[in-house]
């Protein structure tokens, strides 16, 4: 990299982690002139990214898919966590090959990077071996699984929207609830609550935001009071004395409202009477997948344009690791 040091604009972080800004400077300077925008764009980031990014949707969603097949969902014990861990690791590591892969292509012409250096705990090929970014290299397969899991997990609703929704459950969409009046329906205010709820964050199983909003009860009031009929006797003060007093020591079962549409409410009904698992597909996960794509393929753009900077960039997580982990 023929560049010279010092020559920083800005303020922020003049000494090192050169990476983020090197990559910046790049596609400045790939940007150029309009009408050479097209040609010079396939050469910087944006084939590397729309590359990573189609590889993670696309993988992801046949993820979930699978899923929905094998009646596995996000309320699915153990095994539900553990085909969300694998849906996302692995969306994150194809997202990376595709990445290295159309950097490749664009950089075709301009020679491997051959950068000497030492192995790291976090990157553990490191820059040792000859070419900077080898194909299928599984080491790097590793590193953008786990990285790409814990953005996943950390940004978005979690880790459960890889997987479909079981509507006796609380949706893989998700996001914010409400105390429940027992088996009440949910009030006028408590509506106008869920209403804004869903038309922000969907419904809590499908994640549609369009429609009419129901409280949905979780647990399911069945589930909760033992029966329907328990719950419709609570809710109309028809419970025995016995029941009723039992209530009033140890308290009615703990409930909270989600934001439901009436499809998933209608399937709801259904599962819970029939006791039936039934599963819904969400269109959930993009906008997360679309940032974890972009972040694993900045990662690959620049270990081959930029290797200096980002084994730099490396050593820096390595320090960090001896920091928190001693
Ligand atoms: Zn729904």
């Amino acid at each position: 990299m023929g560049r010279t040091r010092g020559d920083r604009r800005g303020s922020w972080d003049p000494s090192d982690d050169r990476v983020f800004s090197s990559v910046a400077e790049t596609l400045a300077r790939d940007a150029g002139p309009v009408e050479e925008l097209a040609r010079r764009a396939a050469e910087s980031f944006a084939a590397p990214l729309a590359a990573s990014t189609a590889a993670f949707l696309v993988t992801a969603r046949l993820a979930r898919r699978s899923a929905y097949a094998l009646g596995v969902s996000c309320a699915t014990p153990m095994v539900g966590a553990v085909m969300s861990v694998c849906a996302v690791g692995g969306s994150a590591a194809l997202a990376g090959q595709a990445a290295r892969e159309a950097t490749s292509w664009a950089s075709a012409g301009r020679g491997d990077a051959r950068v000497g250096g030492r192995a790291s705990w976090l990157f553990p090929s490191g820059f040792g071996r000859a070419r900077a970014d080898a194909p299928w290299d599984e080491r790097e397969m590793t590193a953008d699984a786990i990285l790409g899991s814990l953005m996943y997990a950390a940004l978005g609703r979690g880790l459960k929207t890889a997987m479909p929704s079981d509507v006796s459950h609380p949706g893989a969409m998700a996001r914010k609830s409400l105390p429940a009046n027992g088996a009440h329906y949910a009030s006028e205010g408590q509506k106008r609550t869920l209403a804004r709820w869903m038309a922000r964050h969907g419904c809590h199983h499908c994640g549609t935001k369009v429609g009419a909003v129901i409280g949905d009860h979780m647990p399911p009031n069945k589930v909760a009071f033992g029966s329907s009929a328990a719950a419709e006797a609570f809710r109309e003060g028809t419970q025995s004395l016995w029941t009723r007093a039992w209530q009033a020591v140890g308290g009615v079962p703990k409930q909270r409202f989600f934001p439901q549409c009436r499809g998933c409410s209608d399937l709801q009904s259904v599962a819970v009477r029939t006791g039936v698992k039934k599963l819904v597909m969400h269109g959930g996960g993009v906008k997360i997948g679309a940032v974890v794509a972009g972040c694993v393929a900045a990662r690959h753009y620049a270990m081959a344009r930029h290797p200096e900077e980002y084994a730099k960039w490396e050593a820096k997580l390595e320090e960090l690791k001896f920091r928190f982990a001693p």
